[in-house]
């Protein structure tokens, strides 16, 4: 499991002035615990904030059944503005990740169990307006097609781009900093990543 961004580009900055890498660092955490829990080894992949280059984090997951990356989203930044009508979760995968179907099932996997725990994809990711027209690849559960992702493209297990929340969003932000928010999205993530893990395919 990667933790999305580093100390040097911590990546988003949220509506409240903190850094992604923060909230990326605290869910990875909670679901490794959730991970650990269901029976599964993880491994945290730029805990310490030191992963600069991008094929790095793929290269050291070598061995691996899956590799997840947990980010917190943005908007373009030109709506930063009126961040506070974006909100919701998105997965992404990679259709050049040589094992592409593996990683749709598991986006697909993850998705189901973050709406059933109630939580929402946020979809302008697909538009070509609000986002950057990137194509469903299962709309129902929040999972896009973003085929030059690093994570997803060079990895060589099934991987997946978790987008938790918007955190330039007020609310969403005040949301994911949230203890029982975060556990709740750490549960689903866990109980999808074990969901997909289990089916031979
Ligand atoms: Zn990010």
């Amino acid at each position: 499991m990667d933790v999305g961004h580093y100390a040097a580009e911590p990546g988003v900055i949220s509506a409240s002035g903190r850094p992604e890498f923060e909230y990326n660092l605290a869910l990875a955490r909670e679901v490794r615990t959730e991970i650990e829990k269901l029976g599964l080894k993880v491994r945290l992949i730029g805990e310490r904030g030191d992963y600069a280059v991008l094929h790095h984090r793929t290269r050291d997951a070598q061995g691996a059944d899956l590799f997840l990356s947990i980010h917190h989203d943005s908007v373009k930044e030109r709506f930063l503005p009126e961040a506070d009508r974006f909100s919701g979760f998105s997965l992404f995968i990679s259709s050049f990740n040589p094992k592409a179907e593996k990683s749709l099932a598991c986006a697909r996997a993850i998705g189901v169990k973050l709406r059933a725990a109630g939580f929402t994809p946020s979809r302008y990711h697909a538009d070509p307006v609000l986002g950057e027209s990137r194509s469903f690849a299962d709309e129902a559960n929040g999972v896009h097609y973003y085929d030059n992702l690093a994570v997803g493209r060079t990895a060589s297990m099934p991987s997946v781009l978790v987008e938790a929340g918007v955190i330039v969003n007020r609310e969403e932000e005040a949301r994911m900093r949230d203890p029982q928010v975060r556990r709740s999205i750490a549960l689903a993530v866990a109980a999808g990543a074990r969901a997909c893990l289990a089916k031979e395919e």
